[in-house]
């Protein structure tokens, strides 16, 4: 019998490739999803697998018997909507995701007595006075404002971890992710890399919010996967530990590479009033990463564009094809 693995927010961009990653490792895999951001598309290449099984569920609710009853090798927890867009629609169900969420998940692990991946955030430094931003920089972040039903839930999602691991001795392997792009990313989110490309690929304009010098790192989706997976065999590292790529850019440089990445198109890059609570910068020290589990990225900047780049121009042209049927 293979081992079960728990995948919660496994229909969603990042949580769809853990779920990948897991189908190949060959465990017997539990995928967990609301669907409130996660898309069922995202895992139509596994449906009908013997090793795969689906439930549709809000972790902020307590799990039905059929998830309690299972034993869990190891879980990995992305249950959350992680872009400013969607997290801010429903901001008290975001909180209440990253908080009851994360108990119900840390009882499960518990229970399971295996590790637990919990997926946390550079939000955590809110807008950094420390550059760039070690795991021992307790960051600033504004509790009252838009931004704060992520950043604080995640910071408190962060404290229960540890509690459970003081008091209970439970497996947390925390990780602190940065921007991250890839394929599967929702057209919808916002985010600058989704919105970019898709605006280069559609000839829309460009959006820069503010100037275009605010400063953010960019990691491919499967450098972090890679990450995720060293980190949750590793024998006794608790986290917090940072995963993102150190190289950074500002916001006006990431519009031109989405320009030339698409020859020919009609967008040009335009300024737009600057988001709220906009954090100014944002780069990771990834000592850690690379001390404790031997990991940093591989994949450059030019090669995940172009792959993202990809999937998304087949995405579209398939959304195309069903419109115009
Ligand atoms: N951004 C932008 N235009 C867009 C989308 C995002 O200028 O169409 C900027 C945004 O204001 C921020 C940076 O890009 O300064 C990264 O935004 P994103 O939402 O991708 O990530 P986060 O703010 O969570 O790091």
């Amino acid at each position: 019998m293979a081992l079960k693995v728990l995948i919660l927010g496994g229909a969603g961009f990042l949580g769809s490739h853990v779920t990948d990653r897991a189908m190949r490792e060959g465990f017997d895999v539990y995928v967990v999803d609301s669907l409130q951001t996660g898309r069922p598309e995202n895992l139509s290449h596994h449906v009908g697998h013997p090793r795969f099984h689906f439930l549709q569920h809000n972790i902020a609710n307590p799990f039905p018997p059929q998830i309690l009853a299972l034993k869990f090798h190891q879980i990995f927890h992305l249950a959350c909507p992680a872009s400013p867009v969607h997290y801010q629609a429903d901001p008290i169900g975001t909180t209440m995701t990253c908080v009851n969420g994360t108990n119900h998940v840390l009882q499960l692990a518990l229970a399971s007595d295996c590790p637990v991946l919990i997926t946390s955030t550079s939000e955590v430094y809110g807008d950094p006075e420390v550059h760039p931003q070690p795991e021992g920089y307790w960051g600033n972040v504004n509790c009252t404002g838009i931004r704060s039903c992520y950043d604080e839930g995640k910071r408190c999602a962060e404290a229960l971890c540890f509690d459970y691991n003081r008091l209970h001795n439970v497996k947390i392997r925390v990780a602190r992710i940065f921007n991250t792009y890839g394929p599967r990313m929702c057209f919808n989110d916002g985010r600058i890399i989704s919105n970019f490309l898709v605006q280069a690929l559609r000839g829309e304009d460009i959006t820069v919010y503010g100037t275009g010098d605010y400063t953010r790192s960019f990691q491919y989706c499967d450098d972090l996967v890679e990450g995720f997976w060293r980190l949750v065999n590793h024998p006794t590292e608790t986290g917090p530990v940072n995963l993102g790529n150190p190289e950074e850019y500002t916001v006006l440089d990431m519009a031109k590479k989405a320009q030339e990445l698409v020859p020919g198109t009609a967008s040009k890059i335009i300024f737009l009033p600057a988001a709220k609570d906009d954090p100014k910068q944002r780069k990771p020290d990834i000592t850690k990463a690379k001390s404790v589990l031997g990991w940093e990225p591989t994949i450059t900047v030019a090669d995940g564009l172009q792959r993202t780049l990809a999937e998304f121009a087949s995405r579209l042209a398939s959304e195309t094809t069903v419109a115009s049927k």
